[in-house]
């Protein structure tokens, strides 16, 4: 079976280092096995989109030399799709809608759902003010990670009702990150460990569909000094495209990769090739790491 990646970033900010990161490794980890590497741009929250920041973050790409097989894919271009799941999930009485606010589930003492709405019938005229929630019938109490190894995960939390499409009338990210990663025929995940928690419920949502499960790595994080993750919500410093050689470099020995002798001379392609052939996965640290300098 041929091997199938991707990076898959939402366009709520410009590429900054720790995305650089998920975007080579997911990238050499597919071409290392000789695979493809597709790049999904995930739109599906148009409030949290920052204007031109899609097409921003293809162009850094390009500028890394990180080219995609393929189109790239937009979530926001797929609503009908996603559309028809949620319907079907309806009509089987595998999802129903609920009203319960986040207050009221705060209030329960472990913050987890505890289905309350899961046969009040709630009817679809008030899918207006409704979440649509999925009644979890395969939790998943376990998986492994290529890179961090088995996780457990907390079993109240692998059984709760997930929501499958927001109050506010968006789909959620865990659902159309699977039945995306499915239709593109994703044979591995590769990316940032913030998406660990989340990663069970993705798996409960193959086994609902009977898809094929990939495998998963998780890449550690960059954090900033604080120990907070940079992201692009909290306005972590773009990378400067000019800066390929140094910035790959940087993130070649982030993800615990050697580099060759005389990168500095090195043009982006020889550098990528030679990390592709030099790639070793199983030297990928384990833990997220604090940044010392501002990297961009
Ligand atoms: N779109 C998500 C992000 O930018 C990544 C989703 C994923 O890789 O599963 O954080």
């Amino acid at each position: 079976m041929q091997y199938i990646g991707r990076f898959a970033p939402s366009p709520s900010g410009p590429l900054h280092f720790g995305s650089l990161v998920t975007a080579l490794g997911s990238y050499l980890q597919a071409k290392a096995n000789f695979g493809k590497w597709l790049v999904r741009i995930e739109d599906i929250d148009p409030p949290r989109e920052v204007k031109g920041a899609s097409s921003l973050i293809l162009k850094t790409l390009e500028a890394f030399e990180l080219h995609w097989d393929d189109q790239v894919l937009y979530q926001s271009n797929c609503s009908e799709r996603y559309r028809a799941v949620l319907q079907t999930l309806i009509t089987q009485q595998k999802a129903y809608y609920c009203d319960c606010t986040r207050q009221r589930i705060h209030n329960l003492s472990n913050g987890i759902y505890d289905g309350f709405c899961r046969d009040r019938q709630l009817a679809s005229t008030n899918q207006q003010q409704c979440a649509i929630r999925l009644k979890q019938s395969q939790p998943v109490f376990s998986f492994d990670d290529k890179i961090r190894g088995q996780q457990t995960v907390d079993p109240a939390n692998a059984q709760e009702d997930l929501i499958i499409h927001r109050k506010d009338g968006l789909f959620a990210y865990n659902l159309v990150v699977v039945l995306d990663d499915n239709y593109q025929g994703i044979t591995e995940i590769v990316r940032g460990a913030d998406l660990l928690p989340v990663t069970a419920k993705q798996i409960s949502l193959y086994r609902l569909f009977n898809f094929t499960i990939p495998n998963y790595c998780h890449l550690p994080l960059a954090l900033d000094n604080l120990g907070n993750k940079l992201s692009k919500q909290n306005h972590a410093s773009p990378i400067d495209s000019k800066n390929t050689n140094l910035l790959t470099a940087q993130a070649l020995q982030f993800l615990g990769q050697q580099l060759p002798e005389s990168w500095q001379d090195a043009s982006q392609k020889q550098l990528l090739d030679w990390a592709i052939t030099h790639w070793k996965i199983n030297q990928i640290p384990k833990q997220n790491q604090v940044l010392t300098t501002d990297i961009r």
